[in-house]
């Protein structure tokens, strides 16, 4: 079965979630079934094969697809948090949400510079958590082979967000 058609079947829908008016969409049922989510991870890692020295993911959701893309690839796994939960030195990026600013930070010295990483999350929207963690990479001197999410919302245009950068989508919509 195609990786886009598993993810059809068994990703949710829910209407007015987080808030009124915002129409979420939950892809932990995917994650959930142990076939559906050994394809995800092929699916975003494999394209990539032999251009990355480690996998990153973006709290939360992108720590399940990093770990397992990263243990597939044989590479070390790396996290982009939420401000104020690493404890050493970060580099630290504030980016927009729809209403007001938030902040993602990566260890200083958790890669080495000239090092090579792929991005993942689970959702691509604005596109601004991925243009955030970009520059954190950059910023350490680690050069960023591409970003891999499960769904793009292509309504948000996030690609705009991040042009010239590699991207790969299991689906879009
Ligand atoms: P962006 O910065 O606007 O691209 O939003 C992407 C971030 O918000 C990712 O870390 C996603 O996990 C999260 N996100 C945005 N919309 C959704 C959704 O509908 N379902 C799950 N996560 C979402």
């Amino acid at each position: 079965e195609p990786v886009e058609s598993i993810i059809g079947r068994l990703s949710a829908t829910v209407p007015d979630y987080p808030q009124p008016g915002v129409v979420f969409r939950d892809l932990t049922p995917v994650f959930a079934d142990g076939p559906a989510l050994h394809s995800i991870v092929h699916a975003l890692v494999d394209p990539f094969e032999g251009q990355f020295d480690a996998v990153a993911g973006i709290e939360a959701r992108g720590f399940l697809l990093a770990a397992a893309g990263a243990y597939a690839a044989g590479t070390g796994v790396v996290t982009v948090r939420k401000k104020g939960k690493l404890p050493r030195r970060v580099y630290a990026e504030d980016y927009s949400l729809e209403y007001g600013t938030a902040t993602l930070e990566l260890h200083m010295d958790d890669l080495r510079p000239g090092m090579r990483v792929l991005i993942l999350d689970d959702v691509l929207a604005t596109g601004g958590t991925l243009a955030a963690s970009a520059r954190l990479f950059e910023r350490a001197g680690v050069q960023v082979a591409g970003f891999g999410v499960v769904l793009e919302l292509t309504g948000l245009r996030g690609r705009a967000n991040l042009a010239g950068r590699r991207i790969r989508s299991l689906v879009r919509e």
